[in-house]
């Protein structure tokens, strides 16, 4: 039986040396294109918010792979610069979301 990991780097290094690092990039691809799937599914009402929370916690774990994979300390530093251009726009008026063509305006 094989030793339970604990989450993290461990598990992380463990399952790219198991797989290789173009099988992370697919597996991401995949897990993003299912919740991508499930979402517009829900917005129907075809499936429950329970499949959105397994499909978020598929895609969240694919996040910390790669971000593992990636370096967590870049990762961050561009989060934090995000988040500054967030806090910026949130400060700005809201402007017409979908201003008009020109078409629209002459008529
Ligand atoms: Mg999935």
């Amino acid at each position: 039986m094989a030793a339970k990991l604990k989450p993290g780097a461990e598990l992380y290094r463990a399952t790219l040396e198991k797989w290789g690092e173009e099988a992370q990039y697919d597996q991401a691809v995949e897990e993003c294109a299912e919740l991508i799937a499930c979402l517009k599914h829900f917005k129907r009402n075809k499936v429950g918010d329970d499949r959105i929370v397994d499909e978020l916690a598929d895609v969240t774990l694919m996040v910390g792979q790669l971000t593992w994979m990636f370096g967590p300390d870049r990762v961050e530093q561009a989060i934090e610069r995000k988040l500054e251009k967030l806090r910026n726009l949130l400060d700005e008026p809201v402007l017409d979301e979908y201003p008009l063509s020109k078409e629209e305006e002459e008529t």
